[in-house]
């Protein structure tokens, strides 16, 4: 249990090219901020993509192209092709630093660090200085917030301050007809590759890794609660300082977990991106959200959440502040939703009570999954938060962890094949209360 409040000690330096890196200590005064980074790397050769970029195979920067058919984003990411792909132990990047071997993270250890990411699919945006730490090595001021009673550990959380960036969708949230409502402003609108009248642009975001411990060998689910508590300080406050950069609409963190995923490093990570615009599925539910409270039916998440405590037969694992169940219409079999008890639209807004209980139940849930075939399974944690900008979505939206793995079987895997990839149809071999069942069981 980690029933104590903790501190997180955050202090932030640069890389040899610039990117910038962020230690999340569980001590003060350990000054791992300040070690140089000695390797001879090469600044990038502009601080953002040029606004030419959509125009054309720049392999140097991603670019954003319009699907007309979709009305989605994609981000051309070709510079990504030559990023680092599954390396023996001893060439890690993301191992700390030792003499003759240095790595992404300068310091001799780490407790949880964050930097930007060298081949990012989206760069660029510049986060404004983050008041709350005013300098290296100082600890939070952990001014209190007054509509929290309990605040939490690194900082007070003011909840979305910012008005919506110039490139912002309009405020309004999608019907649920339309699948992607992002329809580019005008500003967007940059260069010749037009597709259904939307001109491509450049793909102006953020792409950060999280290291959740030096420990090369270690899992997440290996992590003790202090140490997951550290790392949801640290997601936390990513999401607070980007959601407030200009430029970024969502923040969206996450873990790919295992080969079968698609990782590229073993090295326990995950990742956080600053979208520059509204993610697909994101518009989805809010458009759902949105249609559900204009037939007065109330606020989607929070009935979604009582109606599967009723039912009970899809409850995986809950506790005084957080409930996990496997969703009705689950597409992946074996995933999981876990939802805090009071709804809050993202990471920052999540009070200290929730913060302690989080670290027991998610622990709790990825140990039922490695425990379901006996094997690490592959999977992925994605947190679905509100859209900075959004006034409704910071009013209705609700705070959640999507945890999927692909495995079905041992030795089986689900591939989006025809129907989901073709049609956008999925089909899923488990069922939903059967699969809650098994997870019960795995505990
Ligand atoms: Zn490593």
């Amino acid at each position: 249990m980690c029933t104590v409040r903790v501190l997180v000690w955050k202090s932030s330096g640069r890389l040899a090219d610039g990117r910038e890196i962020i230690y999340f200590d569980e001590s003060p005064g350990l000054g791992r901020a300040s070690v140089p980074d000695q390797r001879p790397l090469a600044a990038p050769a502009a601080g953002a993509p040029s606004p030419d970029t959509a125009r054309g195979p720049d392999l140097q920067s991603p670019g954003l192209r319009w699907d007309a058919l979709t009305g989605e984003w994609v981000v051309i990411a070709a510079q990504r092709q030559d990023r680092t792909f599954l390396p023996p132990t001893q060439e890690c990047p993301l191992c700390p630093s030792r003499p003759g071997r240095l790595t992404e993270i300068p310091a001799a250890d780490y407790d949880v660090v964050v930097f930007e990411n060298r081949f990012p699919s989206l760069r660029g945006a510049v986060p404004t200085p983050d008041p709350r730490t005013p300098g290296p090595r100082t600890p939070d001021p952990r001014t209190p917030d007054p509509r929290t009673p309990d605040p939490p550990t690194l900082a007070p959380q003011a909840p979305s301050p910012q008005a919506p960036s110039p490139q912002a969708p309009s405020p309004q949230a999608p019907s649920p007809q339309a699948p992607s409502p992002q329809a580019p402003s005008p500003q967007a609108q940059v260069g010749p590759l037009e597709t259904g009248g939307v001109a491509g642009r450049p793909a102006i975001g953020r792409c950060e890794v999280v290291c959740f411990t030096a420990d090369h060998n270690a899992s997440f689910a290996q992590l003790s609660p202090r140490r997951v508590r550290t790392v949801l300080e640290a997601w936390a406050d990513r999401t607070t300082v980007l959601q407030a950069a200009p430029g970024i609409e969502q923040v969206y963190c996450f873990e790919n977990r295992g080969e079968e995923i698609g990782v590229t490093l073993h090295h326990p990570h995950g990742q956080i991106y600053g979208f520059p615009f509204v993610t697909p599925r994101t518009a989805r539910a809010l458009g759902q959200a949105q249609a559900y409270a204009a037939a007065r039916r109330g606020n989607l998440f929070d009935d979604m959440v009582a109606g599967e405590v009723a039912a009970g037969t899809r409850i995986v694992a809950r506790n005084e502040h957080w409930t996990a169940f496997v969703p009705a219409a689950a597409r992946w079999p074996f995933e999981i939703l876990l939802f805090p008890a009071r709804r809050v639209p993202a990471l920052p807004e999540l009070d200290e009570a929730a913060r302690v209980a989080f670290c027991d139940i998610y622990l709790d849930l990825l140990r039922r999954f490695d425990a379901l075939f006996g094997l690490p399974l592959p999977y992925i944690a994605a947190w679905h938060q509100a859209p900075a900008g959004d006034a409704f979505a910071r009013r209705e939206f609700g705070l959640h962890l999507q945890l999927i793995s692909i495995r079905r079987a041992p030795g089986k895997l689900k591939y989006l094949a025809g129907t989901e990839s073709g049609m956008g149809v999925w089909i899923n071999d488990i069922l939903p209360e059967e699969a809650a069942s098994s997870l019960r069981e795995a505990g």
